[in-house]
């Protein structure tokens, strides 16, 4: 390509708004350009550098026999009411309404989707497994996005969905797709772990998140300093020792009297600083205690709220509307009677609650020893405590450490959870309807490209891996207006693309200063700078990945390029 031809608008300033590396490099090199907060376009840099991320995935995706297939990004409301996520999703899936005021939603995953599909299709075991995936745009109403493509609101990701009549044929796929993600991964040069995690807000059991460690990851993980273990720290059930259950107990007793704030620090009992601290919020509704849980340093109006009756899901942005539907109104309470147990609810990504153990989506908010329910009496309220570093790992070996990492992948076993409420079933060997056992497996194509970003530059700006890099060599004749120059330019672009290297020609008239800069901040692994020597045949050949630099003649050049 020549770069009169394309567009790279780069910027010689770092843009004010843009807080990380990759963000800032993204924008600088003219990769990509922010529409409105968390909506990006992808220019035509950009735009190879996710193709070529796409095809990593989808190679490795079809080794292990997952299928390409695109299903709609638009989705009737229908589809989610039949599982209950309509109403449990909460406020990150984008709703529509149609002329005819059906409702819909944009696509913030596709188990709805893909399970209808099946279940009118696949009725007999002899069909399956069958794993499918798809690489589209996935839409998710972020309340905090940021980080530019790391945390979007429309992003592309690649999601495949496996359907199976065994667990151990779902078994199988569950590893081959670990293998296919370490691949992956492995390809793109990241520094990455597979951890064990919460299930979050899809449901399920089994799962892994694949990790790309980074100082600015927004997820911790637990490992441990002398094993393979490595956990979201979410999920990092340590055996430890843990406060005295009376103490527990009197200070809750005090909290449900009349004259008491509803607003307490749990900290002071919990045995933890005040940062660490959990804000507990006592209700007396549909007479049952409820306690809301949210993350210490979040105000009340981030707290999601399940209404003790269990029936309703209650999502609620402001404390009038926890107050409303509370029954309540905060800081007025009546006389609560304490009953033997409590029913403790929290914020989506405190709730699930796997292998005892719960948390939030941030350092440090952290409880193991939970019961499966939800639920848990006062006395093993005491029980809960933070995992920190230094306590030893649960595989015994070692002590727990903290790193930071990004998301960057996801692998479930879903098992029926969706099925069974969507009536998806298949015939078995004795002719029984059983509901297919499924998994799904999501990769932020997107996230992906900028945590590479994020790893692979310098001051000057990007590396770019091969495997990724938008194109494999930059070729700068130094001065446009000097024809031995710039027909050697020409010469060897067309040598290269022939040779099927892809190549951009910077045939711009821009002064030297300038094409460096620039040629630097986009960051090809290979450039040819054709200069003074040009009338020689004479190149400068430079690797940006090690700073190296060659000169050869235009004849040596194709034997020497690695
Ligand atoms: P996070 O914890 O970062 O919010 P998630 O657990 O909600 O991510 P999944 O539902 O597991 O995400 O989706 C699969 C993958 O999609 C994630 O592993 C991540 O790589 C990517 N992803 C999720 N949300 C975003 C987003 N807002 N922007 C870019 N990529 C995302
Ligand atoms: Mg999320
Ligand atoms: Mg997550
Ligand atoms: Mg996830």
């Amino acid at each position: 390509m020549k770069q009169t031809a394309t567009f790279i608008p780069t910027l010689r300033e770092t843009p004010a708004d843009a807080d990380v590396k990759s963000h800032q490099l993204l924008l600088r090199a003219g990769f990509i350009r922010q529409n409105t907060s968390g909506v990006y376009s992808f220019l035509p840099l950009g735009k190879r550098v996710l193709q070529k991320v796409e095809n990593v995935i989808r190679e490795e995706m079809e080794a292990v026999n997952s299928v390409e297939v695109f299903l709609p990004a638009l989705q009737q409301a229908e589809l989610w009411q039949e599982t209950g996520r309509w109403y449990s999703y909460g406020d990150e899936l984008m709703r529509l309404t149609d002329r005819n005021n059906r409702e819909f939603a944009l696509g913030a995953t596709h188990e709805e989707v893909i399970t209808s599909l099946l279940r009118d299709e696949i009725k007999s075991y002899k069909k399956l497994p069958l794993n499918l995936f798809q690489i589209q745009s996935k839409f998710r109403d972020e309340k905090r996005p940021r980080f530019g493509l790391l945390r979007g609101r429309e992003f592309l990701m690649k999601d495949a969905y496996s359907f199976h009549a065994t667990k151990e044929s779902l078994d199988d796929t569950y590893n081959d797709m670990m293998q296919a993600y370490t691949n992956i991964f492995t390809r793109l040069g990241l520094n990455f772990r597979a951890v064990i995690a919460d299930s979050g807000a899809i449901g399920g059991k089994d799962n892994h998140e694949f990790m790309v460690l980074s100082e600015i990851g927004e997820d911790t993980i637990a490992y441990s300093d002398t094993s393979s273990y490595a956990a979201n720290i979410e999920m990092a059930a340590v055996n430890m020792e843990y406060p005295k259950s009376d103490e527990a107990m009197k200070e809750l007793e005090k909290v449900a009297t009349p004259d008491q704030k509803t607003i307490v620090d749990v900290a002071a009992f919990l045995n933890t600083t005040p940062e660490q601290c959990i804000k507990t919020l006592v209700f007396k509704a549909d007479e049952e205690l409820v306690v809301v849980l949210s993350r210490g340093d979040h105000e009340i109006n981030d707290v999601k709220v399940k209404h003790a009756t269990g029936a309703t899901i209650v999502e609620l942005a402001e404390p009038e509307e926890v107050q409303q539907a509370l029954g309540c109104e905060i800081g007025s309470l009546g006389p609560v009677k304490l009953p033997s147990t409590i029913k403790v609810y929290a914020d989506q990504a405190v709730q699930s609650i796997v292998n005892g153990v719960t948390g939030a989506n941030e350092d440090g908010f952290h409880f193991i020893n939970v019961n499966p329910e939800k639920d848990f009496s006062v006395e093993s309220y005491a029980d809960l405590r933070f995992v920190q570093e230094g306590d030893p790992s649960p595989d015994g070996e070692g002590t727990i450490q903290f790193a930071k990492g990004i998301e960057v992948g996801h692998i479930f076993k879903l098992g029926t959870t969706y099925s069974e409420p969507m009536k998806a079933t298949f015939l078995n060997d004795q002719g029984r309807a059983m509901p297919y056992i499924m998994g799904c497996y999501g990769i932020g194509v997107s996230r992906v490209m900028a945590a590479v970003a994020e790893q692979f530059q310098d001051d000057n700006g990007f590396i770019w891996p091969d495997a990724i890099a938008p194109y494999e060599v930059h070729i700068l004749p130094v001065n446009m207006k000097d024809e031995t120059q710039r027909e050697l330019g020409e010469d060897l672009y067309k040598l290269l693309k022939s040779y099927r290297y892809e190549v951009l020609l910077d045939d711009r008239n821009e002064r030297a200063g300038v094409k460096f800069t620039d040629a630097d901040l986009i960051g090809l692994p290979v450039r040819i700078t054709i200069g003074k020597k040009a009338s020689e045949g004479i190149l400068e050949v430079k690797y940006r990945r090690t700073g190296e630099t060659f000169e050869w003649k235009r004849e040596e050049l194709l034997d020497h390029l690695q």
